[in-house]
C-alpha cells in the first residue's frame, strides 16, 4: 500500500493514508487526501480560497480515475463547491457520464447534496484580484468591467509567474492492489472565464491503469492536453519502460509542442508494484510519498527535464 502526491498533498496524505491501513480502497483514500487540500485556505490553487478566474470566480476542475476498470469522473469550471474531487467521485458512482462542467456539474453537486458555500473566497484573495486588475487594468475597463468587456487581451495577466499554476495530484494503490489517481484544482489564476485545464481531462492531467501504473499532472494544463501526458507516462510503462523512465520520456515528448505559448510541466508516476518517481521542468520541485509501514511521509526532489519556456504575450 502507497500514495504519493505533490507536495502541497503534506496537509492529506495522513487521512489517505490511514483510509488504506484501515482496509479502504485507493479511491477513498485520493479522495480523503484531496479534501483537506481543497478546504485548506493556505493553498491557492486549489479548492476554498484559490486565485479566481480574470472575472473574480472561482471556477474549480478536478477528475477521478479507477485504475481496476479505467471508470472515471470529472467536474470542470464548476462555482459554489469546494469539493470537486468529491463531486467528481459522484460523477463517476452515479452518471454514465465521465465530465460535466459549468451549469450542469453544479446542478449535479446541489443534486448530489454536495457541500456549497456562499463565500469561496477571502477578503485577501479578492483583494489580491482586485489589485492585480487595478495595476493592470485601464481605470475605464476596470469600471465598466462586465459581461461583454472583451477580456482576451487581458488573459496575459494569466502568466504571472508567482500565481499562475498549482494543482494536487494523488495516487494511491491498496490492499487490493488496485489503484485510483485524483487531481484538483482551480486552474490558472486570472484565467479567462470558462478555462479548462488538463486536470479534469483523463488523458491529459490524470490517467490510472492497475495493469501498468498511473500518473498525473500539475503545471501548464494546456500542454498536458495537447501531449496527453499523463497517459502517454501509462502507456510508455505498457510499452515497458520503468516508471523514471517513462516520466521523463512524457516529459521530453513535450518538446514537440510548436506555437508560442510553453511554460512548465510536472508529474507524478507510480507502477503497479509501487515504483514511484517525478519528474519537473522548473526548479526546486518536491514530492511527497507514503508507505504503509512509514509513520510519516517523506518527501523527495523531482527530476529535472528541461523544457524551455517561451511565451508571446496577447496583445504586445
Ligand atoms: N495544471 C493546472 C491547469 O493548467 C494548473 C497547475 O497545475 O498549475 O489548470
Amino acid at each position: 500500500m502507497i500514495v504519493i502526491a505533490s507536495s502541497n498533498g503534506r496537509v492529506g496524505i495522513d487521512d489517505a493514508m490511514q483510509v488504506l491501513k484501515n482496509g479502504g480502497s485507493a479511491l477513498d483514500a485520493v479522495e480523503a487526501g484531496i479534501r483537506p487540500v481543497e478546504a485548506n485556505p493556505e493553498d491557492h490553487s486549489v479548492g476554498y480560497n484559490s486565485w479566481p478566474n480574470i472575472m473574480g470566480e472561482l471556477e474549480l476542475d478536478a477528475s477521478i480515475m479507477n485504475g481496476r476498470d479505467l471508470t472515471s469522473g470529472a467536474v470542470a469550471a464548476m462555482k459554489g463547491h469546494p469539493y470537486a474531487i468529491s463531486v467528481a467521485r459522484q460523477v463517476m458512482d452515479n452518471l454514465p457520464h465521465v465530465l460535466l462542467a459549468g451549469n450542469g456539474a453544479e446542478r449535479f453537486a446541489r443534486e448530489m447534496q454536495a457541500e456549497q458555500w456562499d463565500e469561496l473566497l477571502t477578503p485577501e484573495v479578492v483583494e489580491a484580484w482586485r489589485k492585480k486588475l487595478r495595476d493592470n487594468m485601464p481605470a475605464d475597463v476596470l469600471e465598466t468591467l462586465g459581461d461583454e468587456t472583451p477580456l482576451r487581451e487581458w488573459v496575459k495577466l494569466a502568466t504571472d509567474p508567482e500565481r499562475t499554476y498549482s494543482t494536487v495530484n494523488f495516487i494511491a494503490i491498496d490492499k487490493n492492489g488496485d489503484m485510483c489517481t485524483g487531481v484538483s484544482t482551480s486552474g490558472w489564476a486570472w484565467k479567462y472565464p470558462g478555462r479548462v485545464g488538463d486536470s479534469p481531462i483523463i488523458g491529459a492531467g490524470n490517467y490510472a491503469d492497475n495493469r501498468y501504473g498511473g500518473a498525473a499532472c500539475t503545471g501548464m494544463g494546456e500542454m498536458a492536453i495537447r501531449a496527453n501526458t499523463a497517459h502517454s507516462v501509462v502507456f510508455y510503462m505498457k510499452m515497458g519502460m520503468s516508471v523514471e523512465e517513462a516520466g521523463r520520456r512524457a516529459m521530453e515528448d513535450l518538446l514537440d509542442l510548436g506555437g508560442d505559448y510553453i511554460g512548465g510541466m510536472n508529474l507524478v508516476a507510480l507502477d503497479k508494484d509501487g515504483n514511484h518517481a517525478a519528474m519537473t521542468s522548473m526548479t526546486n520541485r518536491t514530492y511527497i510519498f507514503q508507505t504503509a509501514d512509514m509513520d510519516k511521509y517523506e518527501e523527495k526532489d523531482r527530476t529535472f527535464v528541461e523544457i524551455p519556456g517561451r511565451w508571446a504575450r496577447i496583445g504586445e
